[in-house]
């Protein structure tokens, strides 16, 4: 049986209910008993680690991918029961294969239908050219820049429209790709941030939780297709950030070591991980984010390409 099987599998019966299964990812299970399964998981994980408090207001960061929806899709199920308001926002980066009409379309259809509110945000030009061209001129990997913009857009569009927490759809195949990215080069600090949440340290900067810190990268894809949630990820960015070699190294590992990415995450959220370095954090010179420089890494990118492009 594949994780996902369209043709139920007589011999394989659901675990929860012995209905023939569907989904077959860490255990057997049928649609419904799988859909309960994975938000029980989730909703344990944010009961756990205190994500989520009476009268928060969570903007999600969806990009239209399986993760960032699934991560939306389950908020919104535990709204009231949490009582917590729900944002989405959803930026144009001006990569036509990241955000396009497509994306859009799905993004605020996904909102209309769960009664979310949704934010559009237009990065398009925010850098004095189009981002595929500012990549270009400063010799920066696209995805890098992309991911940058999105992280310094999503923070301060959080802080000035009153949300006091930023969701991201970051799982544990996610989770385990940048401990060991970040292992390598020895940044230990920001591994020490890499929990199910990364409580604010600067008045600007808004706390982040991590829902599906625990959910594989495969449950979110079945979450999403047993439910029939249409999606219009970027093939760009999953191909670029996702299929890298360490992708590639850690499936070996899961091939071998069975569950070994829900072992790690699950082993790295009790770990107490510190690190000697301090970075202070101080606001940038030029547009007043957070940053641990003088002039943070988007003004920065801002002013290097207007200066090569006023020199030719
Ligand atoms: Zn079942
Ligand atoms: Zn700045």
């Amino acid at each position: 049986m594949t994780e996902i099987s369209q043709q139920e599998n007589k011999k394989t019966k659901c675990i929860a209910c012995k209905k023939p299964a569907i989904v077959n990812i860490m255990n057997p299970f049928c649609k419904e008993c799988f859909i309960k399964h994975y938000e029980r998981r989730v909703e344990n994980l944010i009961k756990r680690h205190k994500l989520v408090r009476k009268g928060d207001k969570i903007l999600v960061a969806v990009s239209g991918g399986k993760d960032s929806l699934s991560c939306a899709n389950v908020l919104s199920k535990l709204r009231e029961k949490f009582d917590f308001e729900l944002g989405v926002l959803h930026i144009d980066v001006g990569i036509p294969e990241c955000t396009n009409e497509r994306t859009l379309n799905v993004v605020e259809g996904f909102c209309r239908e769960r009664d979310i509110t949704f934010h559009f945000y237009d990065l398009s030009g925010f850098l004095g050219g189009t981002t595929a061209e500012v990549a270009k001129v400063t010799r920066r990997p696209l995805c890098s820049l992309c991911g940058m913009l999105k992280r310094y857009v999503f923070n301060r569009f959080a802080r000035e429209n009153g949300y006091n927490k930023i969701a991201t759809g970051h799982c544990a195949d996610d989770v385990t790709r940048f401990f060991f990215k970040n292992w390598i080069s020895r940044d230990f600090l920001w591994i020490s941030k890499l929990k199910p949440i990364t409580v604010s340290d600067h008045p600007k900067v808004v706390t982040r939780i991590r829902p599906l810190y625990e959910m594989l990268e495969a449950e979110n894809l079945a979450y999403i297709q047993i439910q029939q949630i249409p999606i219009a990820g970027c093939s760009r960015c999953s191909y670029f950030l996702r299929r890298d070699k360490w992708f590639d190294i850690l499936r070996l590992i899961d091939e071998h070591k069975k569950d070994f990415k829900f072992n790690f995450v699950k082993a790295l959220e009790v770990a107490e991980i510190s690190s000697k370095e301090k970075r202070d954090f101080g606001e940038c010179a030029n547009c007043g984010e957070p940053t641990d420089g003088d002039v943070c890494a988007v003004c920065r990118v801002k002013e290097r390409y207007n200066r090569i492009k006023l020199s030719v």
